[in-house]
């Protein structure tokens, strides 16, 4: 239990300017809901910053009440650390100024951002950065662990676009860390999570994008899943860089240009994003059709910002959500033959099996260049297990679970920290890799008392 009073969070409202949540208030419950509905914790005290002096206060204040503190972006992640029982959740998701320069092609962005934030803000101006491939995400959490998404092979992972943060730590002082100015931290954030102090200002190198890409859905049979599969994972080997195709498979949504024969069956997807000039990307994308027997697609040039907006309607908040992810070098044979036995039995129309492919940009820095090591993964699969009620949660994970260790023996190693489920706290170290000794090393300095441990922790030694 903690000890907070009526008189100690009168004090502290005095100096804030945002706004105090208890669980008397009749917004609490919808405050304090995340993306997966797995995750149902009660904070005794929910501050919502709206500026950087409000989030020093709301530091010093859980700190000197000794309280648990955890910190919310876009309240996305999978694991659920944005929210805590019993302790102070320090909310950023009001803080949402996104500027950008389009001279210097920089941006600067607030922590409470979205990437619909963010790259509606770009895109004014004809420039995106690399981000993942659902709007709703935040923009600081998904940096903190490395970020990738359709324009990841061209311009790299999320943090190998990041300039520099201004970041508060937890002894309160405010620091600005890039490659020139305590470059220890700016290391540490690019893939070390939030354990090092809370990020109040992101600064991104922005590229020219779009405005429209070439981009869309191709549908195949699941019956004919082998083939596809093996010739998307020769395919994406040789790519250009441009060019980024993910897999995906799972029970056909009742999308409008599927006959409705297939809706509600099993399928494989092709989605693809072309960052370049469409009328070169569509020569490129032909073979895809070639692949198999196209059940449907819907490809065309189209705003990026839509495009980045597509897959929204099957990832809403609310759902129960567990995921289990591995990185691969290569799709192998066997890993191919492990889907193809699980995509068989998904246990939910929700859930879904798919393949991120990076590779290009994002294998060009060193592994030990930042927190982030895991740069020979060209792959990043998710096994996406989602469904409705707590009924389905035993079957639903234990389906997951099972895909996981059979899968396993084809992974590359290294594990993405934002994939990461509550129950995976012992696959940290193994995500970190190379990386791990220097972390707790940074850890030790910065945050020794691990005041920051809502997170994928790093613990001080
Ligand atoms: C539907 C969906 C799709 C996704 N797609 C992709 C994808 O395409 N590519 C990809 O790379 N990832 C993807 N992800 C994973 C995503 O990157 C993580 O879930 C990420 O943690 C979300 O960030 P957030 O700010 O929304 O989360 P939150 O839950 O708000 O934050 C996550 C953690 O980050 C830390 N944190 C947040 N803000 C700050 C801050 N300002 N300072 C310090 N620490 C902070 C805290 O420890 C917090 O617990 C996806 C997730 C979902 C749910």
């Amino acid at each position: 239990m903690n000890g907070l009073s009526e008189v100690n969070i009168g004090e502290f409202k005095k100096q804030f300017t945002g706004e105090v949540i208890v669980p008397e208030d009749a917004n609490y419950d919808e405050v304090r809901q995340i993306w997966n509905a797995m995750i149902d914790r009660k904070p005794a005290l929910i501050v919502r910053c709206t500026t950087p002096e409000d989030i020093i206060q709301a530091i010093e204040f859980g700190r000197t009440q000794n309280l648990l503190i955890s910190i919310r972006g876009g309240g996305h992640n999978i694991a659920g650390n944005a929210v805590c029982d019993d302790g102070l959740m320090i909310d950023l998701s009001l803080m949402k100024g996104v500027e950008v320069d389009p001279t210097t092609r920089r941006a600067n962005v607030e922590p409470g951002c979205t990437l619909g934030d963010f790259d509606a803000a770009a895109q004014a101006w004809g420039l995106a950065t690399p981000l993942g491939i659902n709007s709703t995400t935040g923009v600081a959490g998904l940096t903190l662990g490395g970020g990738f998404g359709w324009l990841s092979r061209k311009y790299g992972m999320t943090i190998d676009n990041l300039l520099s943060v201004e970041i508060i730590t937890a002894n309160g002082r405010q620091l600005h860390a890039s490659e020139a100015e305590n470059a220890d931290l700016f290391w540490g954030v690019r893939g070390g999570g939030g354990n090092f102090g809370v990020i109040t200002r992101f600064e991104f190198q922005l590229h020219p994008v779009g405005p429209n890409v070439l981009s869309g859905l191709i549908v195949f049979p699941f019956e004919q899943a082998k083939s596809v599969i093996s010739q998307f994972a020769r395919f994406t080997e040789t790519m250009p860089e441009a060019l980024n195709v993910w897999m995906v498979t799972r029970k056909a949504p009742p999308l409008p240009f599927l006959p409705e024969a297939v809706h509600g069956k099993e399928m494989v997807a092709l989605a693809l994003c072309y960052a370049d000039d469409p009328e070169e990307g569509e020569k490129l994308i032909a073979p895809l059709r070639g692949f198999g027997t196209v059940l449907g697609e819907h490809i065309g040039v189209q705003p990026y910002t839509a495009w980045q907006q597509a897959f929204d309607p099957l990832l809403t908040k609310g759902a129960r959500n567990y995921w289990k992810s591995h990185n691969f070098s290569q799709i192998s044979e066997g890993v191919i033959d492990t889907i193809i036995e699980y995509a068989a039995r998904l246990p939910s129309p929700h859930c879904e099996i798919f393949i991120g492919t990076i590779g290009g940009k994002t294998t060009s820095v060193a592994p030990e260049a930042m927190a982030y090591s895991s740069r020979d993964a060209r792959y990043v699969m998710n096994v996406h297990g989602r469904w409705e009620t707590a009924a389905e949660d035993e079957r639903c994970i234990t389906w997951a679970r099972e895909f996981f260790a059979k899968s396993q023996p084809f992974a590359s190693g290294g594990a993405y920290i934002n994939f990461l489920t509550h129950d995976e706290t012992d696959r940290i170290v193994f995500a970190y890799g190379t990386t791990w000794k220097r972390l707790v090393e940074l850890k030790n300095k910065y945050d020794p008392m691990n005041l920051f441990r809502m997170n994928q922790n790093i613990k001080p030694a």
